[in-house]
């Protein structure tokens, strides 16, 4: 890869980055297992040597977020909320080339579990921070920033709480900045683009479960629950969502297709011109519904009284109604439907201020940069923090090598993060909280 020419920023913010992200690499906060109680110390106790304190959350024993201010230099705008998350998903040792709780710098790369999801950014913000109290500068406006638990499994523990019980900490944010968005993707030999999220599905979650007869398998059976519940699957499995272009997924092809210098192309084909994000930017022109789950009985012969699954579903904005009756439907009557989780889709507007103040502070790192919004099909804690009112934009900036497959680090196996990207995102973001 080669990087961009150097940034005007040479701070020391660069090499501190490395060491915060392998340090808290270090500390296991896999959710549910591990709480993120010793990560908050650390983030806490980094952010408190330069004199900024944090508001502390609990709901439960170790599910730690905290929170922060840091001031800017003109206090009448209002302040930009950064917010990343301290928890990570679980890894399976004996699957990875290297202990994904080691926090090893190899390579260039630091590796372990959260590399890119998500204490790159962590390490970054606090980074960034801690540059403004060395260099004795201060941002433009106030940057709140906020490092949640629980992200993982929902945000109940955390941006959930955060924001239902302290909503003033948000007081006057417009807009946020977090997951999952900012990083780099090569379109084509001369087109690097930074995909920002605008927006985000909604999530609907649900468990399917049918009673029947139970009995000896040798017999007929009219009732069985395994059955009930398998067709009820493959309903699903099988049910063609209708295809639905959003403002969001709009721009997003309008945008590629002209970086691509195929204007009015047509969207199957600029999706097999886009490599790995395909299968991310394809499910955002759709509902989608995965079984992801089956349970029933416990022995060959026998046929048991009760079967189960779960189904995680995924809605365009403003399909929240429309998605839940079709599941239903599919389901069918010889299954009961039961929402486990459910958060809402969000979508932002693009032509803001900050979105331009974005394409800035990557332009001045990679003179290449383009910025082009998309839906992102995870969910985020966007979610939580969109019910504020505040506008939520995925930017975590990462300059990406262009043969890494990075939507496959995310949960993946071995996951890593280039060095050179982490100094690459401490620089654009000192350059946004510069000049926005
Ligand atoms: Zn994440």
């Amino acid at each position: 890869m080669t990087l961009a020419a150097p940034g005007r920023h040479d701070f020391r913010a660069n090499t501190e980055v490395v060491g915060l992200c392998s340090d808290l690499l270090k500390i296991n906060t896999s959710n549910p297992t591990h709480g993120e109680r010793a990560a908050a110390e650390y983030v806490a106790a980094a952010l408190s040597e330069v004199g900024i304190s944090c508001e502390w959350f609990e709901p439960e024993p170790q599910r730690t977020s905290i929170v922060a201010r840091l001031p800017g230099s003109d206090r009448t705008l209002p302040p930009l909320l950064v917010h990343a998350h301290l928890d990570v998903v679980p890894a399976v040792a004996e699957d990875w080339s290297v202990d994904p709780f080691g926090g090893l710098v190899e390579d260039g790369y630091v590796w372990g579990r959260g590399a890119v999801d998500m204490k790159g950014m962590v390490a970054a913000m606090v980074a960034v921070a801690r540059s403004y109290r060395a260099d004795g500068l201060l941002p433009h406006r106030d940057i709140v920033m906020a490092f949640f638990a629980d992200e993982e499994a929902g945000g109940r523990f955390g941006a959930e709480h955060v924001v239902g019980t302290r909503p003033d900490l948000f007081a006057g944010c417009e807009d946020a900045i977090g997951e999952v968005g900012g990083f780099s993707h090569r379109l084509s030999p001369d087109r690097r683009c930074y995909l920002v999220s605008t927006a985000e599905k909604g999530a609907l979650w649900a468990r399917l479960d049918a009673s029947g007869r139970a009995g000896h398998g040798s017999m007929l059976n009219d009732d069985n629950a395994v059955s009930a519940v398998c067709q009820a699957v493959s309903r699903i499995a099988e049910h063609d969502f209708p295809r639905e272009v959003s403002p969001t997924v709009r721009l997003f092809l309008d945008r590629v297709a002209e970086l691509l210098g195929v204007p009015g192309g047509d969207i199957d084909d600029l999706m097999d011109r886009l490599g790995p994000l395909a299968k991310m930017i394809r499910a955002s022109t759709q509902d989608t519904c995965n079984p992801t789950s089956i349970s029933g009985g416990y022995k060959a012969n026998v046929v048991p009284s009760r079967a189960a699954a779960t189904v995680d579903g995924r809605f365009l904005p403003g399909h929240e109604d429309a998605f839940a009756r079709e599941l239903h439907r599919l389901a069918g009557d010889r299954v009961s439907v039961e929402t486990i989780f459910q958060g809402p889709a969000v979508e932002s507007p693009w032509d803001v201020p900050l979105v331009e103040h974005m394409q800035r502070a990557l332009q001045r790192e990679d003179p290449e940069a383009v910025i082009v919004p998309y839906m992102s099909t995870a969910f985020t804690d966007a979610k939580w923090i969109s019910r504020l009112g505040i506008r939520c934009y995925g930017f975590s900036p990462l300059l990406l090598p262009d043969d890494l497959d990075f939507t496959a680090l995310f949960h993946g196996v071995d996951e890593r993060v280039p060095v050179s990207a982490l100094h690459f995102s401490v620089a654009v973001l000192r350059n946004l909280f510069d000049e926005y």
